[in-house]
């Protein structure tokens, strides 16, 4: 046994003691939890039972005063004792720390503000089918505690329900991606850090496999300047149709409902995947004008390519060459841009056109591009 075994083991030993003689169970049924595989960290150290259990003694808010303690199972000042089972009460909390855990820690300048009830909730739709499937109140804000995440009252009311320090737009993600009957976030800008690994790591425990990989929290993203998504948001308070589609625009980021678009290409795809009305459609290529007209020279729009063909044709007439045909999808995205190129020495030709009659209406080439380099803007 190497010593960093011993001391794990070493560890895992004073934990079941302690365990059974908070909880009032005997030494072996503490040492299974103590030994079972959710319970071994997922997103980081495993969360020993000691230090749960000193945060019940010590911890600022919720720690007990003189022999009164102050958390019990329907939360903070509620007078409900813990009701503990013997069986899994250690993993449960074990686990909760680790759904804690996936979020970007709030810095210390936000004032927490998911409440811990529909936290607990969500924590419990996320741990489903594990023993953390029912979460009490008290629970989630002990494991939020025992985890060190910022805490604090709801207008010091004295009620059981406290505000946990963890990002509202990540845990409104979670929330949509985990409670039944609400419709899927389709952004995943928002998505917690340690969400996947976490999702993965309790796949691969309920399926007796070996944890795989250690988690790394990652670094704050600095994200890519995405300077047309920024100009965009920044509209949101112009009271024309350009206001009311970047406010449209914003909601939808903030609400995870769709992704960033960080170029008008990107915008475009995004309206040719989401349902919107003629107006709107109008106001996105008002936007994409607007922004367009603030570049010299123009960049244009570019839509994806669907198709792409290149006929070898040889040894008549002139000599060897070839024909290419590629097709790309319309702004609108129901019809086609088609490019052609003939390039066959001597008869050499290039060409494209718009086969859709709505974006022929709506959009032309920019002029001054060969075909090859085409790009669109709108027309008004
Ligand atoms: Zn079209």
């Amino acid at each position: 046994m190497t010593s960093d075994n011993h001391t794990h083991s070493r560890g895992l030993q004073q934990d079941a003691r302690a365990w059974a003689h908070f909880t009032g169970c005997n030494y072996t049924a503490a040492m299974r939890q103590m030994q079972d595989p959710l319970a071994q960290g997922l997103l980081g150290d495993r969360i020993s039972a000691r230090h749960l259990i000193a945060t019940l003694d010590d911890h600022a808010m919720v720690g007990q005063v003189g022999d009164d303690f102050v958390l019990g199972e329907n939360g903070f000042n509620a007078d409900t004792q813990w009701r503990f089972n013997h069986k899994d009460d250690y993993v449960q909390l074990a686990l909760i720390t680790e759904m804690l855990r996936m979020f970007t820690p709030l810095p210390g300048t936000e004032s927490p503000e998911i409440g811990s009830y529909s936290l607990k909730h969500t924590a419990e739709a996320f741990l489903k089918g594990t023993p953390a499937h029912y979460v009490t109140n008290g629970r989630l804000i002990w494991a939020a505690a025992a985890l060190g995440l910022p805490i604090a009252e709801y207008n010091s009311d004295g009620g059981p329900n406290l505000r946990i320090g963890i990002p509202e737009h990540e845990h409104d993600y979670v929330y949509r991606m985990v409670r039944a009957g609400l419709e899927r976030p389709q952004g995943h800008h928002y998505r917690p850090p340690g969400y996947e690994h976490l999702r993965t790591a309790l796949a691969q425990c309920a399926a007796g496999e070996p944890v795989a990989d250690r988690w790394v929290r990652p670094a704050p993203a600095v994200e890519d300047p995405a300077p047309f998504h920024d100009w965009l948001i920044a509209q949101a308070d112009r009271d024309e149709p350009i206001g009311d589609f970047a406010s449209d625009y914003a909601e939808g980021i903030r609400t995870s409902a769709h992704r960033i678009a960080r170029t008008p290409d990107e915008l475009v795809l995004l309206l040719n995947e989401l349902s919107h009305s003629s107006g709107a459609w109008d106001a996105a290529r008002e936007v994409i004008g607007e922004w367009l007209s603030r570049m010299s020279p123009s960049p244009g729009i570019r839509t994806i390519g669907t198709s792409g063909q290149v006929e070898e044709v040889g040894g008549y007439g002139a000599g060897r060459g070839n024909m290419e045909r590629r097709e790309y999808r319309c702004p609108c995205g129901d019809g086609r841009i088609v490019e052609e190129h003939d390039n066959i020495p001597g008869f050499r030709e290039h060409g494209h056109w718009i086969e859709c009659d709505k974006c022929r209406a709506e959009w032309r080439f920019l002029s001054g591009r060969s075909v090859y380099d085409w790009a669109l803007e709108p027309v008004f």
